[in-house]
């Protein structure tokens, strides 16, 4: 390409403007085909319940209006699809909410100590029901971050839900404060560790993606809405957070939280 002045044209001159462009333009098409995917997805996520639960008003106005044995069995299996729509709609507001404020970091200290072990107790429940123990392990002292207390406890309860819902046998939950990272600062971590079926690599980096399940069957059986890693990165992001995810198959599973340290203030 010749330059300007008609001189010759130092060499790549130009070509940066031009690969920017092309990126702009690719980065732009990326999103907008994942808002795209993402309106899609949700509504049919929304979609499935809401065609059996007409499916089912049709059968008990039509077919089995006087039938009350299956009236009592329709009707329960339309109030689980109801809840399942009311999970859905609560997950896709907490998720745009998280994201609007995704670069709003918090400037609470908050100890994390309570908030983990509030949400085992929390969760022992479910696990008990599914002959699933979950230990907690943290040795004493506090652990201060910089974050909002109700989207950490989100963060821990999809952890510790997933490793009772998918894992089992017995879940370590744990907290420690860490080796400093690259950067020298301080961190604390939350381990969450299942001795489940794992997960094979390939779906590994696509987990945190929304709508994403290794097996959409099963997670729904289970309740799953398949935003919930989804809705823990972006919390992650908003408090500079690290999620790593290890698996080995008939193995299990070890999730880790990273979040800065905070110096520790009066109790
Ligand atoms: P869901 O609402 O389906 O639970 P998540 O985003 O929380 O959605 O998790 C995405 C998928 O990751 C789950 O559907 C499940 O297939 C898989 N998964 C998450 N945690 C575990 C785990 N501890 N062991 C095995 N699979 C897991």
């Amino acid at each position: 390409m010749p330059a300007p002045n008609g001189g010759p044209a130092p060499a790549g001159a130009g070509q940066p403007n031009v690969v920017l462009f092309l990126r702009d333009l690719t980065s732009a098409r990326r999103l907008e085909t994942m808002r795209v995917d993402f309106v899609a997805n949700a509504s049919h996520e929304l979609r499935t319940p809401l065609a059996s639960l007409v499916g089912f008003i049709e059968t008990l106005q039509g077919p089995a209006r006087n039938d009350t044995s299956a009236r009592e069995r329709f009707l329960a299996i339309m109030l689980s699809q109801a809840q399942r729509m009311t999970r859905l709609i609560d997950d896709l507001l907490s998720l745009s909410r998280i994201e609007l404020r995704e670069h709003v970091v918090p400037t609470q200290v908050v100890d994390l100590g309570p908030i983990a072990r509030q949400m085992v107790e929390t969760q022992s429940a479910l696990a008990s029901e599914r002959g699933v123990r979950i230990a907690f392990e943290a040795e004493a002292g506090r652990y201060p971050v910089l974050g909002e207390r109700d989207e950490l406890m989100r963060v821990v309860e999809n952890l510790v839900e997933n490793a009772v819902k998918y894992g089992g046998g017995t879940v370590r939950v744990g907290l420690a404060r860490a080796q400093d990272d690259r950067r020298g600062a301080a961190q604390i971590e939350l381990v969450v560790q299942d001795d489940g079926p794992g997960i094979a690599p390939e779906h590994i980096p696509r987990l945190t993606e929304r709508f994403y399940r290794v097996d959409v069957a099963s997670s729904r059986q289970q309740g799953g809405t398949g935003l919930g890693l989804a809705i823990v990165k972006h919390t992650l992001n908003r408090h500079r957070g690290r999620l790593t995810i290890e698996s080995t198959v008939d193995a299990g599973t070890t999730v880790r939280v990273s979040l800065p340290a905070q110096e520790d203030g009066p109790p």
